[in-house]
């Protein structure tokens, strides 16, 4: 029997698996509401109520006669019996047991008999037994399989379709002309099938590798080598006396966003883009071992990806693409600047050292050169000439997210959205569904929870985003068209994409959850260390763990952060990892490599679910404002010493900030007041009104952080502390319109570019004043 036959096997099983599951949890559903009232609480307070409604009949019966001695005696009687049901309501309410402690299904939720490590498994094997770009058929039944997941786990589930605007590639060309005697070189574009592929059979459903929004059209040039292609590598190249004016440059991935690497080839004159993978960072070296017999890239191996700049279908910037809606052309769309206006291809590591191999010129530094064994890599230009040419094929796709919602039962207006994207470049074994797999083991135990009687306070969304690899379309396309109500609504975001690529915790989040953060990770094992927890790992010898800030657009909190103002967070294991976004990421390199034992899948299940426990669950919302304004001063401090000496002055952000910490300290000792306080009203119910309105003010102050103009000539990103830095879209710096002022004055140096400073400096303190007013609850 072949390997894809057993393939085949275990998904036709699977299947049926999951189906006897899903019918298993409909009785189960059956078993949960004939059950509910029968929990000891309850059914003690249907009896007590039971008894009191026959006492009030035979109340009512005996009262109906009218002679006066009847009535004296049955006034007695009545009072006896008011008497009688005082006494047990008193003695309902002492001896009654409290219904179980919410603390308790925390811990059910991590725990070892709740996880489930082969569960796990089996969902990364059924989500990519196929290649499933957005807009193809493979993803609309990944999207059909979560669905019937989620609805199995008990969830309330939809699916919510866009119609969106997709590249796909239609031809590529890319051929390498040299000096006499060597021959020219027309490069076949291909990843290889390696031997033993268990796919063999949909390797033809992979895309030919490309850049999605990469601009149709030819280009032809010397080749010019320009290392990572950042702002400063074109800085080094000028100090060379190296002119790339004209060129077809060739970089290498993996400092900076790949767009940002075909923007600033553009500003630099040149013609057209090929980006490889070098060995030395994604192939291991000199080793010259690679996937299937390591983790390594092999050397045909091609990371494809995106290269617009920005978020959502970019026909319909900052409203949903539902049909029919307004659109803009695609001349429209390239006068905005978010797609690039040159062509560009990626290329292997194998095609790229072909073309190193033909350019000349000056030796590059040292820290431009490859692995040990690579040529000498020199900038050229030339003499290798390259010829260039890349068509797309762009079309309007239907794309799908999967929601599932499980209803809050005191707060259902509140929201904590955990989110997760479907599509993949490939197979998406990492990227990103390791993240899809946690997603479906979170809704698994949620599932097993509500079962035992629990209901969260507030209501919680699991959402399954389709095209985030073009752009993060799926979850913008739902955050614009659902903006005001999950502005007014969402408590958090909790975000997981390339979830698991190997061991090692890492977040990043709104700083106001960095103490959230902290607690939970206490409270799993590290799934490569049972000695110690996963924070005792993530700190390592450090005072504090190191949790990085969403300003990058990364993944799918950027619509949720960046353009509503929700507190957020994002988790991996791993990190980057060297088959990313090619057709190596299978499953049989999770498998391998990834985490043989799906122990850190579990692990991700379980801070990322526990956080949106204890988001849905406390009664106060477990927000920290004190280590966002801690943050913001540190950022603050650093903006000072950019600016020292150029008449710029930090001063009204300092004041702002101090006045957000005194919002903090004023609402935390408030929320300490109302756990503290005694009183007769208190023993049953804080004041609901009270909770409610400090919860709120805990919730919007993140959105008092945007503007309705947002960033400077990009007004989609509201957020003024956290949005993606001009140059690199991968960075994460705080006040991003300062940052980029900074960048523009530097390069300027006119006292006007320095006043353009002062004047995002006034900005981003006006946002941060309204926070602290938000918070403190009062207005001036
Ligand atoms: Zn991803």
């Amino acid at each position: 029997m072949s390997i894809p036959d057993v393939c085949y096997q275990m998904r036709a099983l699977f299947a049926f698996k999951l189906k006897e599951q899903s019918r298993h949890f409909s009785l189960l559903r059956l078993k949960v509401e004939r059950n509910l009232p029968s929990s000891k609480y309850t059914e003690q307070r249907l009896r007590h109520n039971h008894t009191q409604l026959n006492m009030t009949s035979l109340q009512e019966r005996r009262s109906m006669p009218t002679k006066p001695s009847m009535f004296r005696i049955n006034s007695t009687a009545t009072a006896l019996l008011i008497a009688t049901t005082s006494l047990s309501i008193l003695l309902f309410i002492i001896t009654s047991p409290p219904p179980p402690p919410k603390s308790s299904y925390y811990s059910l939720y991590i725990s070892k008999s709740l996880s489930d490590n082969a569960t796990i498994s089996q969902h990364l094997f059924a989500l990519t037994r196929r290649p499933h770009v957005a807009g193809s058929e493979a993803n609309a039944e990944a999207a059909a399989y979560v669905l019937s997941t989620f609805n199995s786990y008990n969830l309330r589930s939809h699916i919510v379709s866009y119609d969106v605007s997709l590249t796909y590639p239609l031809s590529r060309t890319l051929k390498l002309t040299r000096p006499p005697p060597d021959p020219a070189t027309t490069f076949d574009l291909r990843q290889e099938i390696y031997p033993g592929d268990p796919y063999p059979d949909v390797a033809n459903e992979v895309l030919p590798t490309f850049h999605a929004y990469a601009k149709s059209g030819t280009a032809a040039g010397f080749a010019a080598y320009v290392n990572y292609g950042r702002v400063e590598d074109y800085v080094t190249l000028k100090e060379m006396g190296v002119n790339v004016s004209g060129a077809v440059v060739l970089a290498r991935y993996g400092e900076i966003y790949r767009g940002d690497i075909v923007e600033n080839a553009y500003e630099a004159g040149a013609v057209g883009v090929v980006v490889f993978t070098d060995r030395k960072d994604y192939g291991g070296g000199a080793s010259h071992r690679w996937f299937p017999d390591d983790k390594w890239m092999p050397p045909s191996g091609v990371q494809v990806g995106t290269v617009y700049g920005g978020a959502g279908d970019p026909t319909t910037p900052g409203w949903p693409s539902t049909s029919p809606c307004e659109r803009l052309s695609n001349n429209e769309v390239e006068r905005r600047g978010d797609v690039p206006l040159i062509p560009s291809l990626p290329v292997s590591a194998a095609d790229g050292d072909i073309i190193m191999r033909s350019i000349g010129g000056q030796v590059a530094n040292d820290d431009w050169q490859g692995s040990a064994d690579a040529p000498l890599y020199r900038v050229g230009t030339g003499p290798g000439f390259l010829n260039l040419s890349y068509t797309g094929n762009q079309i309007i796709a239907t794309i799908q997210n999967v929601i599932g919602v499980i209803e809050g039962a005191e707060e259902p207006d509140r929201f904590v959205i955990l989110g997760n994207h479907r599509d993949a470049w490939t197979f998406g074994a990492v990227d990103p569904n390791s993240g899809t797999a946690a997603l479906l083991e979170i809704a698994r135990r949620l599932g097993k929870l509500q079962k035992k009687g629990w209901k969260p306070r507030r209501t919680i969304v699991l959402c399954n985003w389709d095209a985030e690899e073009y752009g993060l379309v799926g979850s913008t396309e739902w955050v614009e068209e659902n903006r005001e109500m999950l502005a007014s609504r969402v408590v958090a975001y909790l975000n997981a994409d390339c979830a698991v690529s190997g061991s090692g915790f890492h977040a990043s989040a709104t700083p106001q959850l960095d103490e959230l953060l902290k607690q939970i990770t206490q409270q799993v094992h590290d799934p490569d260390n049972s000695s110690q927890t996963v924070y005792g790992s993530w700190i390592g010898t450090r005072d504090s763990p190191v949790i990085g800030r969403l300003g990058s657009g990364g993944s799918d909190y950027a619509a949720f952060v960046q353009h509503v103002g929700v507190p957020s967070v994002d988790m991996f294991f791993g990190g980057a990892y060297p088959v990313y976004h090619s057709m190596y990421d299978a499953f049989v390199w999770m498998e391998k490599f990834g985490d043989p034992m799906f122990h850190r899948h579990v692990a991700v299940a379980s801070i990322w679910g526990l956080l949106a426990l204890k988001l849905a669950d406390e009664e106060f919302l477990p927000f920290n404002y004190l280590s966002y304004a801690c943050e913001l001063q540190k950022s603050a401090k650093e903006i000072e010493d950019e600016v020292s000496g150029k008449g710029v002055t930090v001063i009204p952000l300092y004041k702002s900030i101090g006045k957000l910490k005194k919002a903090a300290t004023k609402i935390k000792s408030q929320i300490k007041a109302l756990e503290e306080s005694s009183g007769w009203s208190s023993m049953w119910k804080k004041d609901p009104i009270k909770v409610r309105e400090l919860n709120d003010r805990l919730m919007m102050a993140e959105r008092a952080f945007t503007d309705k103009d947002g960033l400077f000539g990009r007004p989609w990103y509201k957020h003024l502390i956290y949005g993606p830095s001009k140059h690199d879209d991968y960075g994460s710096k705080s006040f991003p319109g300062i940052d980029d002022a900074i960048e523009k004055a530097k390069s300027l140096n006119t006292l006007e570019a320095w006043r353009f400073v002062q004047h995002e400096v006034w900005r981003a303190s006006r946002v941060v004043t309204h926070a602290s007013l938000v918070l403190s609850g009062e207005f001036t």
